[in-house]
């Protein structure tokens, strides 16, 4: 005891009350990952923020609670005890309806958010006077890249369809020559040239296919080739929109690219398509036509599974034999490899916190750009114009 009748811990705790990190287990089927890795507890720990993980958050991803408690984590029971006592609350998936009642008002959250499909959680946020951050609208600036989920996990796509391809397709995917004869290599065509796309590119090529890809933006090119792919030259105008994205196309432009792609997937043992235009349906690049005309024994992954799909046949989460060409519908695929998948998710989320907590302290700036971007409510107003703008069209025609 102190000369004011205070032990010294609970003077330091009374002097810097921390901020209080709450993780969940996620709830949805088939999600694995979790928000924060133990060692990430630890760097958070050590940095003022006291975090709580739900007993069984890791597991599916390897960390058991255990490895938890060793790097100054809380483990807790109950799940609604452990989102209670929380200031800020993280997660992969968006935080359910259940979720969000569970929490105290003026809790803040940061996760995937998907706002566009998940209005009826927003509102939610938005009548407990929750903050809410998207992880999916964190700006693509240079100072973001170490926050920025969509690509982290995207990468973990992009080898996934790679090796997913590799062990459907009934034949090697490097060159062999054996004195019984030479095999000649696999011929991946790859759609959609972004971050997945580039990684699914990387990992055919480690294996030793020979690569072709395509995509309607015109930095594609150079970054295709430099992974030793082809790049497929369409005669079409190219499609940028905002961000370092692709701008949605009109029915006319995917007329045409379908037109002229053909040939390119027919000849084809694998085609993996990673197209997607941000919060729109997935663009249909190959049609049942295009598979028909494959070879049997060839194989789609359509990693646009989860938005509709870029193969008119795609469905999602199934493999569907078309005349013995295969369609998978990759859905949620970075959760398959949830070990690493969270480890790149939960040094995003911690980078972004850095962002939100100074000194032991939830200190937002609102003036920060990045902070800004992900944003979707604030202190129960939704802030993201066309998250407001949906909301209010659903209620006039409600
Ligand atoms: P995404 O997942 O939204 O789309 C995947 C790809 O599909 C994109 O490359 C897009 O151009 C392509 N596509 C859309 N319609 C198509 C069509 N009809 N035919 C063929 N391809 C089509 O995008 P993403 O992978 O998240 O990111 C795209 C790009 O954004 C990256 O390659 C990069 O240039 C940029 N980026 C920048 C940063 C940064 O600066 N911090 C971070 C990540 C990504």
């Amino acid at each position: 005891m102190d000369r004011f009748g205070v032990e010294p811990w609970c003077r330091h705790v009374l002097l810097c009350p921390s901020v209080k990190l709450a993780v969940p287990t996620e709830s949805l089927s088939g999600e694995r990952r979790v928000a924060v890795t133990p060692d990430v507890a630890a760097k958070l720990t050590a940095s003022g923020i006291e975090v709580a993980v739900q007993a069984g958050a890791g597991v599916a991803a390897h960390f058991p609670d255990s490895s938890y408690a060793d790097n100054g984590a809380t483990v807790a029971a109950d799940r609604a005890v452990l989102l209670a006592g929380a200031d800020l609350v993280t997660k992969v998936q968006p935080p359910t309806l259940e979720e969000v009642q569970a929490l105290v008002a003026g809790t803040s959250t940061v996760s995937f958010l998907a706002p566009s499909a998940n209005l009826e959680v927003i509102r939610a946020l938005a009548a407990r006077g929750a903050t809410a951050y998207s992880l999916e609208l964190v700006p693509r600036i240079s100072r973001a890249q170490s926050m920025d989920a969509l690509s982290s996990q995207a990468t973990v796509s992009g080898y996934l369809a790679g090796l997913a391809a590799a062990e459907r397709l009934p034949k090697f995917f490097p060159m062999f020559m054996t004195a019984a004869g030479t095999v000649p290599p696999a011929r991946v065509l790859v759609l959609g040239a972004g971050v997945a796309g580039l990684q699914a590119i990387a990992t055919a090529r480690r294996l030793g296919a020979q690569v072709r890809a395509y995509d309607v933006r015109a930095a594609a090119r150079e970054e295709v080739q430099s992974l030793g792919a082809a790049f497929v030259e369409l005669p079409l105008e190219t499609q940028e929109g905002s961000g370092g994205y692709a701008r949605e196309q009109s029915e006319d432009f995917l007329a045409r690219q379908r037109e002229l792609i053909g040939n390119e997937v027919a000849s084809s043992d694998v085609v993996i398509t990673t197209a997607a235009v941000p919060g729109r349906k997935a663009p249909i690049l190959v049609t049942a036509e295009m598979v028909d005309r494959m070879v049997e024994g060839s194989v789609v992954v359509d990693l646009a599974a989860d938005t509709g799909g870029n193969c008119e046949l795609t469905e999602p989460g199934l493999e569907v034999d078309r005349g013995g060409v295969v369609v998978y519908g990759m859905t949620n695929p970075p959760a398959a490899m949830p070990t690493h998948a969270s480890f790149l998710f939960a040094r995003n989320v911690a980078n972004f916190l850095g962002l939100l907590v100074k000194d032991g302290k939830l200190d937002p700036d609102f003036d920060d750009e990045i902070i800004a971007g992900a944003c979707v409510v604030r202190s129960g107003e939704v802030v993201h114009q066309p998250t407001r703008e949906l909301l209010e069209s659903k209620e006039g025609r409600s």
